[in-house]
């Protein structure tokens, strides 16, 4: 076969392969140029040939080597052009990201009701001058009961029984023993004392719908000079009305706490019915809300506090009684059974 002729099916068959190849292999094209168009290929290999051809056959098929090797380079150069493109393609569609699927939903956690009733209550006391007071859970029995004036043979201690540690050291009862040694540090050259102590508190009761042996108080105590029974009344009927609404009116009834004297029971009128009687205030139209009462003369001067210059209130409430009139709870034990069901109701 002649060169011409060699020239021509190198080129032909070259053509037809780079066709069957079809963008799709990168490696087998890349050889593929080399045997055909490397120092060593045998279009190369084919141009060795010219030396021995006539004078004026040479520069005719010189310049035909040429044209295929133009022709060649440049399909070549188009097949690897197809061969990238088909990668980025794969590339593109392995990685793609579909935008219309849903995102993943992130459950976001909130604060226990019990937590914002508690923050609600501190800001409405906040507002009115008075100082938030942390204290110990596990408490002496001398802060808790001693100094709340009952004495060890005490009979309103059994109102009261709690879980020992010792013999003189329990869980408290109430944050009542905060206040103490709060009172203790006072300095009243710098004004009368206004403080809150919420927390934990608890009782060896048996849990039932309303009764659990542990559950969360806010008590107050204000003591200053000239402290009377109409600041008790005004600063609780304030509270009341920014917590239950503005048309709540409160009323006193006489009681008994150790460590007030005299105490009273502070009702609101129903917020549900508005005083004609429904099921949340029994038929009376009047719900217990707290305890108060004026600080009993004998727990000031335990913290060495001049009883005929200064006097003052107290009042405790309970956090979950407050978090059930407002929400509706009829059982207290959700609160502490960790059932996403009933959290999630409040937030
Ligand atoms: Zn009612």
């Amino acid at each position: 076969m002649d060169l011409q002729a060699q020239l021509e099916e190198l080129k032909t068959k070259t053509q037809e392969t780079l066709k069957t190849l079809n963008g799709n292999h990168g490696k087998e094209l890349q050889d593929l140029r080399v045997a055909i168009l490397g120092k060593k290929g045998s279009l190369t290999e084919l141009l060795k040939g010219l030396k021995d051809l006539s004078n004026e056959l040479r520069p005719v098929v010189g310049k035909q080597v040429n044209e295929v090797r133009d022709l060649l380079t440049k399909a070549f150069e188009e097949q690897a052009k197809i061969v990238e493109a088909a990668k980025i393609q794969a590339q593109l569609e392995a990685e793609s990201i579909d935008v219309t699927l849903p995102g993943r939903q992130i459950a976001l956690g909130h604060r226990h009701v019990l937590t914002q009733t508690s923050e609600e209550i501190e800001d409405i006391f906040l507002g009115m001058g008075f100082q938030i007071v942390d204290g110990f859970e596990v408490e002496k029995d001398y802060y808790n009961f001693e100094r709340m004036n009952l004495p060890k043979d005490h009979p309103a201690r059994d109102m009261q029984d709690t879980f020992y540690i010792t013999d003189d050291i329990l869980l408290r009862t109430h944050t009542s023993p905060v206040q103490a040694r709060t009172l203790d540090q006072h300095d009243f050259s710098k004004g009368p004392l206004k403080m809150i102590s919420p927390g934990r508190v608890f009782r060896r009761d048996t849990d039932d719908a309303t009764h659990s042996h542990q559950f969360h108080q806010i008590e107050g105590l204000v003591v200053g000079e000239n402290i009377s029974m109409g600041d008790l009344k005004g600063t609780l009927e304030m509270i009341i009305k920014k917590m239950f609404g503005e048309d709540r009116s409160i009323r006193l009834r006489p009681s008994y706490f150790p460590f007030t004297e005299p105490s009273v029971e502070v009702d609101v009128s129903c917020f549900k019915c508005g005083g004609k009687g429904c099921n949340v205030c029994k038929k009376t139209g009047w719900i217990e809300i707290l305890g108060a009462g004026m600080v009993h003369p004998r727990v000031l001067e335990m913290s060495g506090v001049d009883s005929d210059i200064y006097s003052g209130f107290a009042f405790g409430l309970g956090q979950e009684r407050i978090a059930m009139l407002r929400y509706g709870i009829n059982d207290i034990r959700g609160f502490y059974q960790g059932d996403c069901r009933f959290s999630e109701q409040f937030k």
